[in-house]
């Protein structure tokens, strides 16, 4: 038995993975509701407030066999076209019979994003949807799904994943997050899970919210509320490629297959980069941008990664990098405004 298995085995059956799920004859996401050994599909209907109504598509897979509640969302961003793919994908491929546990799908949140080709925000309310949790009633769409998606599905599951990509205008290499919570048992299943998905980029982030009321974003809403969760991010710039689609999903069922979700043995990143440290690069200038570093080029301290000129080729600003480090993404589009971030470095930290 692999160190893997032993963790598996020890941590997922004690206080962990085992959910309200486990004897249910029945899973109900929204008006999904599947049978064990079924799968439904349905809507998160979040009502008019003061703002108009959203309807989210929800997909329940009930496994024939109990285990965890494993909850996989993308489209807080509705142009980070690849991670939304991904799950269409991963919707076609799940067979209940086969999965012992239950699998709720979110594939799309912001929907006013994907259809009006909106980047970053919901064009309803301009807010992000994936810095607004735990959310409430009272507020605007962002907030009201919110809410309603920490109450269907965060405090169904017993571990969610959250999936993001560079968005139209960045052009970003894969990477995942591994949240580090403090809680010593719970970060060591997230940190096999993050080992799982195979994304060989891993960011540690150790700051993010600590509160669950204060949440912010979708993972730390299921982190600060005990339940072992990540976050990958693949695609860029309004692309769908192959071998971004296929980590994405193969990701996602290897993580399952490390939770015992699925049948077989789960393969693990052996040595992946861990970047301790997001250092951002921003622009001093409004006007045209033009990128000299690629997604995943290595960067050395003060080496150039782009620069900025007004609009009739004055160079008006020489972006460089202030520490060594890899392009976690850069931004794909010539237009640029001061203030507005050119690259993300992610800095190489030591082994945790
Ligand atoms: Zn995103």
């Amino acid at each position: 038995m692999s160190r893997l298995a032993i963790i598996a085995a020890f941590l997922c059956c004690s206080s962990f993975g085992l959910a309200a799920a486990q004897d249910r004859a029945r899973f109900t996401v929204g008006t999904a509701s599947a049978e064990r050994g079924q799968k439904a599909s349905g809507t998160i209907e979040v009502p008019a407030g003061v703002d108009a109504a959203l309807s989210i598509p929800v997909a329940v897979f009930h496994g024939a066999k109990p285990g965890p509640v494993m909850a996989i969302v993308a489209g807080s961003h509705g142009t980070e076209y690849t991670s939304i793919i991904a799950l269409e994908k991963l919707i076609a491929t799940l067979n209940p019979a086969e999965i012992s546990g239950t699998v709720i799908i979110v594939p799309l949140i912001n929907i006013q994003s994907f259809e009006q080709k909106v980047p970053h925000l919901n064009p309803v309310d301009k807010k992000s949807m994936n810095r607004w949790y735990p959310g409430k009633m009272d507020g605007t769409q962002t907030d009201r799904a919110s809410y309603l998606i920490t109450k269907q599905v965060v405090e169904q599951c017993d571990h969610l994943i959250d999936l993001h990509g560079g968005d139209l205008d960045e052009s970003l290499r894969p990477y995942s997050y591994w949240t580090k919570t403090g809680n010593e048992k719970q970060d060591q299943i997230s940190k096999e899970m993050v080992r799982a998905f195979g994304l060989d980029h891993i960011i540690i982030s150790a700051d993010r919210p600590r509160d669950p009321q204060a949440s912010r974003y979708l993972e730390n809403t299921a982190s600060t509320r005990g339940k072992p969760s990540i976050t990958a991010e693949a695609g860029y710039a309004g692309t769908v490629e192959t071998d971004d689609l296929n980590a994405l999903v193969n990701g996602c069922l290897n993580v399952m297959r490390y939770l015992k979700m699925l049948s077989g043995a789960p393969t693990v990143v052996e040595h992946p980069v861990w970047i301790e440290k997001v250092v951002t690069v921003a622009s001093e200038q409004t006007g045209i941008f033009y990128p000299t570093v690629k997604r995943g080029t290595y960067v050395e301290q003060g080496m150039k990664v782009g620069y900025v000129t007004d609009y009739l080729g004055k160079i008006s600003f020489e972006a460089r990098a202030p520490v060594a480090g890899i392009v976690l993404y850069v931004c794909a589009v010539p237009s640029m405004t001061k203030g507005a971030t050119i690259a993300n470095i992610g800095v190489v930290g030591r082994v945790p």
